[in-house]
């Protein structure tokens, strides 16, 4: 195999790589589709991989949605998905707040309501979706009513997200031993033609601002993502393969697990970006350079088919 990186995967490279790997984790906007329409071939990928006899697995920092909701969406559009297949950082933080914390107490939640979801299903409390609301006129900001049983706050995708949250939040925070935990870092959401939204990173940047303290995320490009699998699914990272349209989440979640990464140009970065990184001589950037690129994931279909 080519010792160089950023490679075309192309002809015989494919079935070579293919062949070296049991596992195979996709993220999926922009890499098995773009908003609400598949990538053509991309289900034929997933299938054929899974017919191969290849672990199959989707990792989103999205947090708007359940396992479920993900499965389901994937199933609509012909993918041979199950949800416990699904890693979204809504469940993983859940599983986070259960496995590693050992969270007893509360969650105060700034986040949706697949969130909530998520949270109750292994058994957390939290304090509930949608606005928040304080009475009182003027409002005595640092004393607003605090729920005693609130040990964590949690920060993921919050469209009702407010100056009333953010305090909220802060005021939880300076209270011992609460504990911080985001669902990514992801600032900003692209969508199609230029158009963009803030995303989560934006939020949780402002509840770390004000509490001056920094949170710890569970989705890409952090480890715990992948841990959180490969715990449940004894996956061989060495014979892993991490699948994705974004450099500083994807690739470099590969690359901070030992994975191999493929970059697929269907989506956000760039193969000029990736061999800037590569250009660049600085150490921490060469996590952002893939293994390997292709146009779409649709150029695996050959050697599977094959
Ligand atoms: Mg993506």
């Amino acid at each position: 195999m080519s010792g160089s990186k950023c490679t075309r995967l192309a002809g015989p490279l494919v079935k070579q790589l293919l062949e070296s790997v049991d596992t195979v984790l996709f993220d999926c906007d922009g890499v098995i589709w773009r908003g609400d329409q598949a990538i053509p071939g991309a289900s034929q990928v997933i299938n054929l991989l899974k017919e191969r006899g290849k672990k199959v697995f989707f990792v989103t920092n999205n947090s708007t949605k359940t396992r479920k909701m993900y499965a389901e969406k994937m199933s609509a559009m012909g993918f041979n998905v199950t949800e416990n297949e699904v890693f979204g950082t809504a469940y993983c933080c859940a599983a986070y707040l259960k496995t590693i914390c050992k969270l007893e107490g509360k969650v105060y939640l700034v986040g949706s309501p697949a969130m909530r979801h998520e949270l109750e299903a292994v058994g957390i409390q939290q304090t509930g979706v949608g606005p928040d609301h304080v009475s009182g006129k003027p409002i005595d900001w640092a004393n607003v009513p605090l729920d005693p049983d609130v040990k964590a706050v949690v920060v993921g995708f919050d469209e009702h997200f407010s100056y009333t949250k953010l305090n909220r939040a802060l005021q939880y925070l300076l209270q011992k031993d609460c504990l911080f935990v985001g669902t990514n870092r992801d600032t900003r959401l692209p969508l199609e033609g230029g158009k963009a939204v803030p995303g989560t990173g934006c939020l949780l940047q402002a509840v770390e601002t004000a509490a001056q303290r920094q949170a710890q995320t569970v989705g890409k490009p952090n480890h715990f993502m992948f841990d959180c699998l490969a715990a449940q699914f004894g996956v061989e990272r060495e014979r892993c393969l991490m699948v994705g349209d974004r450099l500083d989440t994807d690739i470099m979640l590969g690359s901070n697990c030992g994975l191999k990464t493929l970059l697929t140009l269907t989506g956000v970065s760039t193969v000029a970006e990736a061999q800037k990184h590569q250009e660049s001589g600085c150490a921490e950037r060469q996590g952002m350079v893939p293994d390997y690129y292709v146009e779409s994931i649709a150029d695996l279909l050959p050697a599977l088919q094959g």
